[in-house]
């Protein structure tokens, strides 16, 4: 069995701008990467618009096409770049053994984990409900069916305000629902939020449940419930469509009991770097980074865990 296993000198795991950063350095250096996409090939990126902070794009580029050309520049240099998840991995003892959601084995001597992170979601019941009926966490793939309605976005981040700037392009009229009284956004992002006409601020509001109809064989939402976090009342605000934008989960489950965690689930690095506790392990992007977040500081750490790798394996 073992010798039909594949065996590689390092396999980096995600495909977002970490994990195509560090396949152009690991490919460069002649590790003959093998990029596995995982469930959202291009990552988080592939779901934003305009990319307007990424350096060397003076007029912004989409998300989709900055990672398409991050994928073509990785490949120009000889990395795999395979579809599929990895389902499960032993770090115990080196090489690492990988197997893939085939039931695919493979050997790998250094390992990058760029999984990234998901989107977060409420909880609520009708949430779920709603889910794929008017209820959605991305603006960007969504957006086009609300053209001309009324529209809630969830959340006060920087994510809530770009995709309520998004929507409020295509759409009547946007709500955009926060918890508290003030936007957790930057300031720049804010500014956009309270400089569009038709963005509407509801403060102080939790939303309690996404409420909707049945029209023929198919669920639509006609509107959101939220409680005033300050003086208990409920109030219905009527929306065709809510956006949640709460933030983001990382994708770590699959390392769980591999590798040490912060207690909110991102791999925890040695700081300064991307080593992780388990030697000949990195870890780059948004699954190891609870500050920055940004798809730049992302591509900077997948470019150090490539180097590392590289050092590790010398
Ligand atoms: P954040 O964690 O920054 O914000 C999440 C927001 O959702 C907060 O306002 C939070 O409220 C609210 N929230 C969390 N849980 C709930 C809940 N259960 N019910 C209601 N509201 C809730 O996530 P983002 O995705 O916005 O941003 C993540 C990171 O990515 C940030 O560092 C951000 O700066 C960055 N980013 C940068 C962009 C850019 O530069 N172009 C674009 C998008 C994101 P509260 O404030 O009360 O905690």
């Amino acid at each position: 069995m073992s010798n039909e296993r594949e065996q590689r000198k390092c396999v980096i795991i995600g495909s977002g701008p970490a994990g195509f950063t560090a396949a152009i350095y690991a490919a460069r250096a002649e590790m003959k990467p093998l990029v596995y996409e995982g469930m959202q090939p291009g990552g988080q990126l592939t779901i934003t618009t305009e990319v307007e902070n990424f350096p060397g794009y003076p007029e912004g580029i989409t998300g989709p096409v900055l990672m398409e050309d991050l994928k073509k520049q990785a490949e120009r240099f000889g990395t795999e770049v395979r579809w599929g998840t990895i389902e499960k991995v032993d770090f115990s003892k080196r090489p690492f053994l990988l197997t893939d959601e085939s039931g695919k084995e493979i050997m790998a001597e250094t390992v990058i984990i760029a999984t990234g992170a998901s989107a977060r979601w409420m909880g609520l019941p009708s949430e779920q409900e709603y889910n794929g009926f008017g209820v959605s966490a991305c603006a960007t793939c969504d957006g086009f069916f609300y053209r001309g309605k009324t529209v809630a976005v969830i959340g006060g981040g920087d994510t809530a305000a770009e995709e309520a700037v998004y929507l409020s392009k295509l759409t009547q009229k946007v709500y955009l629902i926060h918890r508290r009284d003030e936007l957790r956004a930057s300031k720049a992002m804010q500014q956009k939020v309270f400089n569009t006409a038709n963005i509407e601020m509801v403060w102080n509001s939790i939303p309690k449940e996404i409420v909707g109809e049945q029209k023929g064989f198919a669920k639509a939402v006609t509107g959101i419930v939220v409680t005033d976090s300050v003086t208990g009342a409920e109030k219905r605000v009527d929306v065709d469509g809510v956006f949640v934008a709460i933030g983001h989960t990382p994708n770590t489950e699959v390392f769980a009991g591999q590798i040490e965690f912060h207690d909110n689930g991102y791999i925890k690095t040695i700081p300064g770097s991307t080593r992780t506790n388990v030697e000949g392990v990195f870890a780059a992007g948004d699954v190891q980074d609870l500050h920055y977040r940004q798809a730049i500081t992302a591509a900077g750490s997948g470019c150090m865990a490539a180097i590392e790798a590289e050092r590790f394996l010398a």
